[in-house]
């Protein structure tokens, strides 16, 4: 499975399990202990399609269907220019 990094090229890939935030729009979802290969050079992350269509389809579940999910977080905002 590991290859050369295709951004990079270096050959060291490590697999992983790395957090990972899925975004549409303005509505966010964390997730946890995701499968992905990093390179070790650059850190690249790389994730199967396989993976992201899960993550996807559980945030599909949660929006429409009305899963719970693990835990909700809240996230504050701010805007640079207002600090
Ligand atoms: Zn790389």
């Amino acid at each position: 499975m590991a290859e050369k990094c295709p951004f990079c090229g270096h050959q060291n890939m490590a697999a992983k399990q790395v957090e990972y935030l899925y975004r549409l729009g303005e509505r966010f979802m964390m997730v946890t202990d995701v499968p992905c290969l990093e390179c070790e050079f650059c850190g690249e992350q790389y994730f199967d399609a396989a993976v992201l269509k899960r993550i996807e389809a559980d945030f599909q579940a949660i929006q429409h269907t009305g899963k719970q999910p693990l835990r909700t977080i809240r996230v504050p905002v701010e805007a640079y220019s207002s600090l």
